[in-house]
């Protein structure tokens, strides 16, 4: 099925409300009667999301999604995101195995090129385009297409995965969160993408995006745009040749990317650091050095009996077979080093010649704990039969995921090319992970990291004070003596907590409060938040009683306030949608134009079969 065959079938427009000075992102339901967003399958609430039906569910996430991003940019134009889940059948290409897949397939709907925009040569998304312009210019269709992958857990796709429908963002394992899918293709189609083929290096006929105008050829040193067809594509498949450049994000990367622990051990023949991985569930890693000490017995598989010796030392515990038991995983013999007194925790493999892993677990320590190969773990315990062995935490001369100029961030430029994912998304390497990577990371969570600050560079007005979004879930209608639900998103996008932070809102005499539940649960306006973290993203769900004298439009507003107010603050939201039988936003005839390029993305599910 083309896509403008998708977008004739178009059967609901669900629209968003009025954001004063955010961006209204309208989610456009493309999807036929029975099939994905109208899915009629019956389904249990999950995480805030009070969805009754698998359809509605994905919708309310969609809106979810909406406002996060429509607290985060501005655009005087509504932004339309043409939605449906299609299946590998309906939609070739949503490549699905049953252990890998596609996700979520982003296009553009169309890019711009004109001297009114402030790079004349690039091309650039419509909504973008728009944004800057003040106008829409392709008015009555959609400006981000956005396809989902609606075959996740069955025998032929996916089989052992499914998406997190939650509002919460705590996918159990095997879930993939599906907000976190929604929020990164949303970027794709804000202009997170390049339109050259990595294949081969060409931009076919359409100008070079205004992403691939920030584009950087570490290996030639050079912009990536500027280069013939056979330097891109020289470059396009080689680890760390591309990286994406720019002002806004030079200076958020040390807001967001960590460097690495090293671990260095003064024993007379190592090279130092030695190699050495953290472990998901450590602790910080000072910079700090201490005495290694083995630990007693050396497998930690039962309570230390040396803690004497382990006290504010490091404790060298060995990696036993029994592992993957229930009493001696890494997590455990870890513990026991940290309940014996000891600062740190040295794991050690117990195989020659293996490659490194990272122990997993929960919950962190308070201690820092890394892992190194038997071959060091050897060394250490040789040289601690004559010497006091003092090991030393450092950290990595670079940050992760950077280029050497320590502030670009490199591009996904698999050894094979990747027709759909290669070069338009971040590279792998950062820690923590970003949304923006090929491949879902469950920590990514909705504070979007480095992405506003890319579509900044791109051009983007980006909200940068405290942002507060109100949207009516579900449909764009009130009807009377019914009982509307909404969403009450609230991000702060400064880089310093918003304090006393409080929410309030306003609506229809006569209409009362049903619920309140998620970040505010008082069960009246105005709700107090307290201190409010940099990057947080608070979401309340509002149920409200309409009466029978409804007025049409039914106006509500949400009013945020903090006692450290900033210039960047968008504190006002309104939802104004009709009452009963007015549609509201209105579907429009045919399909959107798609202008050649279409570009995509993709996320493929991480391959399980964590060793521990
Ligand atoms: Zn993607």
């Amino acid at each position: 099925m083309s896509l403008r065959q998708i977008a004739a079938s178009l059967v609901v427009l669900t629209c968003f409300p009025q954001a004063a000075f955010g961006a209204d992102i309208l989610i456009q339901d493309t999807n036929a009667p029975g099939k994905g967003l109208n899915d009629p399958t019956q389904v249990s609430p999950v995480g805030l999301n009070f969805g009754t039906t698998r359809g509605q569910q994905a919708i309310i996430l969609l809106q979810y999604a909406a406002t996060i991003w429509g607290a985060t940019l501005r655009s005087s134009i509504p932004i339309v995101v043409d939605s449906a889940f299609v299946t590998p059948t309906d939609d070739a290409r949503f490549v699905c195995s049953s252990t890998a897949g596609i996700l979520g397939i982003t296009a553009v709907a169309a890019f711009i090129s004109t001297q009114s925009l402030p790079v004349p040569a690039a091309g650039y998304p419509v909504a973008l385009a728009n944004a800057l312009l003040g106008e829409d210019l392709t008015p009555g269709e959609a400006h981000i297409i956005s396809r989902f992958n609606a075959s996740v857990g069955t025998a032929a796709c996916l089989q052992n995965q499914s998406f997190y429908y939650g509002l919460e963002g705590k996918p159990d394992a095997g879930q993939d969160d599906l907000l976190s899918v929604f929020l990164h293709e949303f970027s794709h189609g804000f202009g997170f993408l390049s339109a050259v083929d990595a294949a081969s290096g060409s931009f076919g006929s359409n100008p070079p995006s205004i992403f691939d105008f920030h584009v950087w050829d570490v290996t030639d040193a050079t912009p990536w745009q500027s280069e013939t067809d056979a330097q891109r594509q020289a470059v396009a498949d080689s680890v760390g040749a591309l990286a994406l450049q720019g002002q806004a994000l030079a200076a958020a990367v040390p807001d967001f990317l960590e460097y690495l622990p090293t671990f260095s051990v003064d024993v007379p023949g190592l090279q130092n650091p030695v190699p050495f991985a953290p472990a998901g569930f450590s602790g910080p890693f000072p910079l700090a050095g201490a005495p290694v000490i083995a630990a007693q017995p050396l497998d930690g598989c039962s309570d230390l009996t040396n803690a004497s010796a382990l006290a504010g030392n490091f404790a060298l515990i060995q990696r036993s077979g029994s592992d993957g038991g229930v009493t001696c995983r890494f997590l455990d013999k870890a513990n026991r080093a940290q309940d014996a007194g000891a600062a740190g925790v040295i794991l050690f493999n117990d195989q020659p010649d293996a490659p490194l892993i990272s122990p997993s677990g929960s919950p962190a320590l308070s201690i820092p704990v890394g892992f190194v190969s038997l071959e060091t773990g050897t060394a250490i315990m040789q040289r601690a039969g004559v010497a006091t062995v003092i090991g030393t935490f450092g950290q990595t001369a670079l940050r992760t995921g950077v280029d050497s100029s320590g502030d670009r961030v490199l591009l996904y430029t698999p050894p094979t090319v990747a027709s759909v994912s290669s070069v338009s998304h971040f590279g792998t390497g950062a820690t923590p992970a970003l949304l923006m990577e090929p491949t879902i990371q469950p920590s990514v969570l909705y504070q979007l990291d480095l992405t506003p600050a890319v579509l900044s560079d791109l051009g983007w007005s980006v909200v940068k004070g405290l942002s507060v979004v109100v949207a009516k879930a579900l449909d764009p209608q009130i009807y009377p003596n019914q009982d509307p639900s909404y969403l009450l998103t609230l991000v702060n996008r400064r880089p310093l907590a918003a304090n006393d932070v409080s929410l309030n809102l306003t609506f229809p005499a006569g209409a009362t409060i049903l619920s309140m539940a998620g970040a505010c649960t008082t069960g009246t306006f105005p709700c107090s938040l307290g201190t409010v973290a940099p990057g947080a993203v608070l979401l309340t769900v509002v149920t409200l009683h309409v009466p029978s004298a409804a007025p049409d439009p039914f106006v509500v507003t949400a009013m945020a306030s903090a006692s450290n107010p900033s210039p960047d603050d968008v504190l006002l939201s309104t939802s104004v949608v009709p009452t009963v039988l007015s549609t509201g936003c209105s579907s429009t005839a045919g399909g959107p134009t798609l202008l050649g390029l279409v570009l995509l993305l993709l996320l493929v599910p991480q391959s399980p079969g964590r060793r521990l």
